[in-house]
């Protein structure tokens, strides 16, 4: 048992930072070491089963990230970005692989983490469900098919707690219909009209995000031409696809060479 990789995550209170530890805690191939909470949360101290009210599991809440992330195999993260940047350095010098499912990072961001993989292994994805990473490949492949007679459009809906739009999938979506097609995203997109925004353009890739509720996260591509629509969609109707995924990436990622990487790494659909 001992001999299990050992994991630590993040954001442990969170809606994901607990479906995490649940999963890990059930899986038989990796065990939970760790879990940590910002400084002053009443969870700090506690049994992660307990606080998240079950029976104890030998586990407490940390708010030193660094002296438990020196004890683990790999750190999975869900949380906010600028929690990410920082732990992606602590997980760095502690050599662990650092699974990042956090959404709504900035280009500073992004740069950050490019220096952390330097030395370590950073697997990142706006979405770890198998599902949706099966989706984008397959909306590269509709959208090299089809030319600018179809207008892309992905529309995504979400909790309504979530703070950032659009989703992490959703840009992660548009860019594998800017890759099929063979255009940057950043010049192709379009997002959030308002008022009088004119008439659609040409070749552009629309973004809309609906907000409500408990949705837990559903994206569709919609490709629309003159008399026909092509729809391809994913639901997820619950969370422990990504921590599952998440799992999955945390116990890929050991071993391999410093660099970042990304779900389609894991599951094996690079092309
Ligand atoms: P959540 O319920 O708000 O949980 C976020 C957790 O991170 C909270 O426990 C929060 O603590 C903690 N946190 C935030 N900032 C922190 C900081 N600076 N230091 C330490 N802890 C910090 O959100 P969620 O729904 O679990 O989603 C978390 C992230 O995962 C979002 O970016 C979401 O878009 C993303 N997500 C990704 C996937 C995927 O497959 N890649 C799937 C679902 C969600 P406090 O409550 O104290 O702020």
């Amino acid at each position: 048992m001992t001999d299990l990789p050992g994991i630590v995550v993040t954001g442990a209170s969170g809606r994901m930072g607990q479906m995490l530890m649940r999963t890990v805690l059930e899986s038989n191939r990796a065990r939970l070491i760790g879990a940590v909470e910002r400084q002053g949360h009443d969870w700090i101290g506690r049994d992660v089963g307990e606080a998240m009210g079950g029976g104890a599991v030998g586990v407490k809440v940390s708010d030193d990230p660094l002296e438990v992330f020196a004890r683990a195999h790999a750190v999975i993260d869900f949380t906010a970005p600028a929690a990410t940047v920082e732990f992606a350095t602590l997980t760095a010098q502690a050599r662990a692989v650092h699974v990042i499912g956090t959404t709504g990072l900035s280009g500073a961001d992004l740069a950050k983490l490019k220096a952390a993989a330097r030395h370590a292994v950073i697997v990142r994805a706006g979405n770890m469900s198998l599902g949706v990473n099966l989706l984008t490949q397959l909306t590269k492949k509709v959208a090299a098919a089809l030319d600018e007679d179809y207008d892309i459009e992905v529309i995504e809906a979400h909790h309504n707690q979530k703070v950032d739009a659009p989703s992490g999938t959703a840009l992660m979506l548009g860019q594998a219909a800017a890759d099929g097609r063979g255009v940057s995203l950043d010049a192709a997109s379009d997002r959030g009209r308002d008022g009088i925004t004119g008439k659609r353009e040409r070749g552009h890739i629309g973004f809309s995000a609906i907000r409500g509720g408990d949705i837990v996260g559903e994206h569709d591509v919609m490709f629309a031409a003159a008399g026909e629509r092509i729809i391809l969609r994913h639901i997820a109707t619950d969370r422990a696809v990504f921590a599952r995924g998440a799992l999955k990436a945390a116990l890929w990622g050991l071993g391999r060479k410093p660099g970042e990487y990304d779900m389609l790494d894991v599951l094996g659909l690079t092309e």
